[in-house]
């Protein structure tokens, strides 16, 4: 399903107010709120949808990344980080997110979510690597395997039902107070709502069963990710204790600088160093681009300092189907020791005075070639 526009979603112009976004939201909330339209699956994606586009919009940070990238921007895009951000969203995270908007409106009750059992869903927590990327990889996507220490169900731990809670994870504690019997409930403190606990647990396992351990998971990156971009590798987290669904692995993509090239937004630069012969002769050169080595031709005559621009061998855009190009600088290589056959064809030149700096004054300066970059 194509991600629809968030401003769409909460039906706001761009330029809407925060407070004009919240209302928006509650009102979206509010309409497909799942209490209202039990067991309709529709509504309760319309709901997520909502909480997503408010969790973008009521972000100023958020919203300027969403403005200017669109969703690949906010890692929720559809060019192959569908999984990411909100993917993993639940009720419940939007319920504990978002509680404050509803003002109390639902009286608390947003029971039936969560698992649906008697007792609550308990899931396992998020893990948060980071992985080294070349620019190459980030382009063109890539197949990492990595080694994540987790925490997972210790093999041989077995559980039992909660002897305080009976199985319910929660607590109810009646008090007898000058008002009347009061009675409030909360989380079973023994089992943190889960409903079991340990019966068995193998050496090395924590009271609930887990154990941290070295896991090789492999993860797939689609291409064009970019520096700073989330990616959601469901279920690949920590495990929940006794039967609960495993957190996420949240994959963070950090760039890795590259020696030779370097980056400026879409675009690439690198430096392309050639010999005196080349320069004066004019040569064939193969320079490395993202997509593979590409042939490039050095006229006869090239100056230092001339710019070669090869279009559409940078990166891909961000936010369109356009590609950055790559700029090669050609830097003439200046001889620093040469042989006694070479010192002698110089010296020869200039006692002939036929090989000497000559501008016409036509030549590009420094200035026009920084000026022709941005043309
Ligand atoms: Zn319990």
């Amino acid at each position: 399903m194509a991600k629809r526009d968030y401003y769409e979603v909460l039906e706001v112009t761009k330029t809407a107010t925060s407070e004009e976004i919240k209302k928006a939201y509650r009102k979206k909330a509010l309409k497909y709120h799942p209490d209202k339209n039990p067991g309709d699956k529709e509504a309760e994606e319309k709901f997520k949808e909502a909480a997503e586009a408010y969790e973008i919009l009521s972000n100023d940070n958020k919203r300027a990344r969403y403005d200017q990238y669109g969703h690949a921007g906010v890692g929720s895009g559809n060019g192959g980080f569908g999984g990411g951000g909100f993917g993993g969203m639940n009720m419940e995270d939007i319920f504990s997110q978002f509680g404050d908007i509803f003002g109390g409106h639902f009286g608390g009750g947003f029971g039936g979510f969560g698992g649906g059992g008697s007792h609550q869903q308990v899931r396992g927590s998020n893990l948060r690597v980071r992985i080294r990327l070349n620019l190459e990889e980030m382009v063109n996507g890539t197949q990492k395997t990595i080694r994540v220490k987790k925490m997972k169900l210790a093999s041989g731990a077995t559980s039992k039902t909660c002897p305080t809670c009976h199985g319910s994870g929660v607590h109810v504690k009646i008090m007898n107070t000058m008002f009347g019997q009061m009675q409030t409930q909360t989380t079973c403190p023994t089992c943190q709502g889960v409903g079991k606990v340990a019966d068995k647990i193998p050496a090395g396992a924590n009271a609930q069963g887990l154990i941290k351990e070295e896991e090789e998971i492999t993860i797939n990156i689609p291409a064009g990710a970019r520096d700073g971009i989330q990616l959601n590798v469901r279920g690949k987290g920590n495990d929940a204790p006794f039967g609960g669904t495993p957190g996420d692995l949240l994959v963070v993509v950090e760039e890795e600088e590259s020696k030779t090239i370097k980056r400026e937004g879409d675009n690439l630069h690198q430096e392309l160093y050639i010999s005196f012969a080349e320069a004066a002769l004019g040569a064939k050169k193969e320079v490395p681009t993202v997509g593979g080595k590409v042939k490039i031709t050095i006229e006869p005559g090239t100056q230092s300092g001339k710019i070669l621009r090869l279009s559409g061998k940078g990166l891909p855009s961000i936010d369109s189907y356009g590609k950055g190009d790559m700029f090669i600088h050609i830097n003439v290589w200046t001889p620093q020791k040469l042989t006694p056959k070479q010192k002698s064809f110089f010296e020869q030149q200039m006692a002939s005075g036929e090989m000497k700096a000559e501008p016409s004054g036509k030549e590009k300066t420094f200035f026009d070639r920084v000026k022709d970059l941005f043309n």
